[in-house]
């Protein structure tokens, strides 16, 4: 049985007041809760102040980007190991908003992929289709377009998977239980039953339960609602496996 995962990506939002605030209030609804491992990835300039607060409790911390290469003359860049050195354990990689408004390509993904493995930590690779793109019935193939780039290159290994349809994201429009199983099914099937598979894009505390209820949605990467402890936690409540 696959441990699920419940992800927090908090983008560009805090400041250091906010966040303890938040992780205060996630630490404390955490009581009880099992089989599901949690984390959010924070924005750089606090990772040092997030994981000093979090050091002994079971609340994992991440990155939300790294670059591909090693150092050097890459000004503005947070290379594997730096993030590495600080204890970082997951780092998002290809998130559709790093793809759509940095220009990360593939290839781009792959490379960080492959660093934030050499380094030790666990990448969480995003794949989703635009809405033009599900439209045209596309999905499956820009999917595993993604997906392959970087099995082409490395082992997928301990690494985490999320499908993120790009229309679910930032939208309240969350893809149905069916949809995102059919997807979820697909991708499986090239990472095998071991790879943990998580559904991003508009969780809820109101959605989670239908969407985790699916056998191949292992867990969620949560934008919006990472930000508000009680729903966080709802949603990562809604992750415990039943029975
Ligand atoms: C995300 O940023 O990965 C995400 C899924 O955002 P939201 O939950 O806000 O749609």
């Amino acid at each position: 049985m696959r441990d699920r995962v419940v992800a927090g990506n908090w983008k560009m939002h805090g400041n250091r007041a906010s966040n303890l605030a938040l992780l205060d209030s996630v630490l404390a609804g955490m009581d009880g809760l099992q089989g599901v491992e949690c984390a959010v990835c924070v924005p750089f300039p606090y990772l040092g102040e997030v994981a000093a607060r979090l050091k002994g409790s079971s609340l994992a911390w991440g990155a939300q980007n790294l670059s591909e290469h090693a150092q050097g003359a890459y000004t503005g860049e947070v290379s594997a190991s730096m993030l590495a050195e600080f204890g970082c354990h997951f780092v998002i990689v290809g998130h559709s908003e790093r793809r759509q408004l940095f220009g990360e390509n593939d290839a781009a993904v792959a490379a960080k992929f492959a660093a934030a493995q050499a380094a030790g930590m666990i990448p969480i690779l995003c794949v989703g289709e635009t809405l033009e793109e599900r439209d045209a019935g596309s999905t499956e193939r820009i999917v595993m377009r993604q997906l392959d780039a970087v099995l082409t290159r490395v082992k997928f290994g301990s690494a985490v998977l999320a499908y993120e349809p790009v229309w679910a994201i930032g939208t309240g429009r969350t893809a149905t239980p069916e949809q995102a199983q059919a997807v979820h099914a697909a991708l499986r099937r090239r990472v095998g039953e071991q790879a943990r598979i998580l559904y991003g894009g508009s969780v809820k505390a109101s959605n989670a339960a239908e969407i985790f209820a699916m056998p191949d949605v292992d867990g969620g990467l949560i934008g919006g609602a990472s930000l508000v402890a009680a729903d966080f936690i709802a949603i990562a409540r809604a992750a415990q496996r039943k029975g």
